[in-house]
């Protein structure tokens, strides 16, 4: 048997990058604070890295799919110097809605669904167990608890919703990307900390 791999899954906006509303201009697209460092110490404990992202300005006519390209090479160029890979970029580009038809649809992947996680995980042999998302709002760990991950909310502020509700108390929650990633580091093991919770339901 393969054994496999673990991942972090990183939303993009507000996560990775500063949440600029529907951009797809590479110029406007740098990392967030501790992104680098982070990403490189999760590397040497073994992590690949997955984008996983709501692009409803598809849906809504702000920028077409292939404009997506130009933010993944943006993101592959401010991280190459580092040495860090992004694995893949899963980007859903639907909204229920939306204006432009074909993907003015109430799709499985849209988070907090977990359909991009499990799409990933999939593709390319991911054991979710040992996998995290991190996010900059509860939509975010939804979708990673959903899919079995264990997950990080990092509240800098963007969340402003607080609905709560099955599956959305994140495993940890950060003030800022690094202080995520030393949780993850210093706790490989808590699995408990979600099954406690899902028996608790
Ligand atoms: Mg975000
Ligand atoms: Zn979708």
């Amino acid at each position: 048997m393969t054994e496999k791999r673990k991942a972090v899954f990183l939303d993009k906006d507000g996560t990775l990058i500063p949440d600029v509303p529907y951009n797809v201009n590479p110029d406007l697209i740098t990392l967030e604070d501790g992104v680098i460092e982070g990403l490189r110490l999760l590397k040497k404990d073994g992590f690949c890295f997955v984008i996983i992202s709501n692009q409803a300005g598809v849906a809504k006519g702000y920028f077409n799919y292939h404009q997506l390209n130009q933010v993944e090479q943006k993101i592959n160029l401010l991280l190459q110097p580092a040495g860090i890979k992004i694995e893949k970029y899963l980007f859903c580009p639907h909204h229920p809605e939306g204006k432009v038809k074909e993907y003015s649809t109430d799709c499985s992947c849209r988070k907090p669904k977990p359909g991009m996680i499990l799409q990933a995980a999939k593709d390319l042999e991911i054991n979710l167990e040992q996998s995290w998302m991190i996010g900059d709002i509860l939509n975010d760990a939804e979708a990673g608890n959903r899919a079995g991950c264990k997950t990080i909310l990092i509240n800098n502020g963007n969340e402003t919703e607080w609905v709560n509700g099955l599956y959305r108390e994140p495993t940890f929650v950060a003030a800022n990307f690094l202080e995520a990633v030393n949780f993850i580091r210093s706790n490989p093991y808590t699995f408990q900390v979600n099954d406690n919770k899902l028996a608790a339901v």
